[in-house]
């Protein structure tokens, strides 16, 4: 199978057997990994394993916290706000898609939300350039890369020079591009597209992110339980940390964040000259935001839409309906589908418009 899925999406095969042979048998002990108990050796190795290839792999400074915790980064929605904002403080949010504006919305249960800019109107297909972020924001917070519509922050200058500390909704794009991420205060991204399965949310915060508010928050939900626990406050998600910490491994062993993102150009690179070329196919949104880890195109003609999902289904190609918000077609390229798969859709492509034209 061609596996363009937009989350949980494709995993690396080294990924997949080695978690499928824990489960009966880990690391030859006789005890599946669904089955040890968290607070063994056995699995704080696992746990340490993880948060120490997060910082290496990002290459964070020691002014940095690694958090494995429940849910998914829509819990970040409501806990970052939670822990950052007081009820008369501002932050700045960017409403750049349907995960941004979750986000804010959740916010505004927390603080005072000033959204500082939005592409709403246009059905989110570009990213705002001209918009000012108040320096006195608590923090503003952007979604790096919007997984519905297919647009990505590539610069982020504006975010860097307004001395805001940032926060990073990175769900769909971790571990896929080399970015300084210690100009950040606060990442968090869920683990079922670029680092494993889903059930388990990274967060990577500086420590002086703890202590900003005076509400009471929940025993589960404050950051800084976690941090004084080492991300095992409670029973943490055991097999989905297991799964992200094998594919920080294989992220690692295939050349770390520089080797994803060169793979991942040319796979962006080979889709979206096949779609630049080809009448038939018409790209969604601006051309300088274009997304490297969904690529979202319709049809000249939408009649035709549903004879190429025919083709690609029948060409075992899976998960490549766009969004229902967007229609058409959305392709996710995540670190583990290989330049092949691209090929393979690319030639089905030029194929379908041969015959079309
Ligand atoms: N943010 C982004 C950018 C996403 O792509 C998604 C899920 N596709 C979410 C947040 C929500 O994540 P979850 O379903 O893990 O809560």
């Amino acid at each position: 199978m061609h596996n363009f899925n937009a989350g949980p999406s494709i995993l690396p095969p080294s990924v997949k057997e080695e978690a499928g042979r824990a489960v009966l048998n880990f690391r030859e002990t006789g005890l599946s990994i669904l089955e040890i108990g968290h607070r063994t050796e056995l699995f704080e190795s696992v746990m340490e394993e993880a948060r120490a290839l997060v910082k290496e792999l990002m290459n964070l400074s020691n002014d940095f916290e690694v958090l494995f915790l429940h849910g998914g980064a829509t819990t970040q929605f409501m806990q970052v706000p939670m822990n950052l904002l007081n009820p008369a403080e501002t932050a700045a949010y960017t409403d750049t898609g349907v995960w941004g504006k979750k986000a804010y919305q959740e916010a505004k249960d927390y603080g005072n939300v000033d959204v500082v800019c939005s592409s709403a109107e246009a059905n989110y297909t570009y990213l705002p350039k001209e918009f000012e972020i108040d320096p006195t924001s608590k923090y503003v917070h952007i979604t790096s890369n919007n997984t519905i519509f297919g647009t990505q922050w590539q610069d982020f200058e504006k975010f860097y020079r307004s001395g805001v500390p940032i926060v990073a909704d990175m769900s769909s794009d971790i571990f896929s591009r080399q970015l300084d991420f210690n100009r950040f205060s606060l990442i968090y991204a869920g683990a079922q597209k670029n680092m494993g399965a889903a059930g388990v949310n990274l967060v990577v915060l500086r420590k002086n992110m703890v202590d900003q508010v005076t509400r009471k928050i929940p025993t589960i939900l404050n950051y800084k339980n976690h941090i004084e626990n080492g991300s095992m406050l409670n029973t943490p998600p055991v097999f989905a940390i297991y799964v992200a910490m094998l594919t920080l491994r294989w992220i690692r062993d295939s050349g770390g964040i520089a080797a994803m993102e060169t793979q991942n150009n040319a796979k962006a690179k080979l889709l979206y000259d096949t779609i630049d070329a080809l009448p038939v196919f018409k790209p969604t949104v601006a051309k300088e935001d274009r997304s490297k880890m969904n690529v979202c195109f319709v049809m000249e003609n939408a009649a035709w839409e549903k004879e190429f999902l025919d083709i690609c289904q029948g060409a075992n190609i899976y998960g490549i309906k766009g969004h229902r918000s967007v229609g058409g077609f959305r392709a996710s390229l995540y670190n583990a589908l290989p330049f092949s798969s691209v090929v393979y859709l690319t030639e089905l492509m030029k194929d379908f418009a041969s015959k079309k034209q």
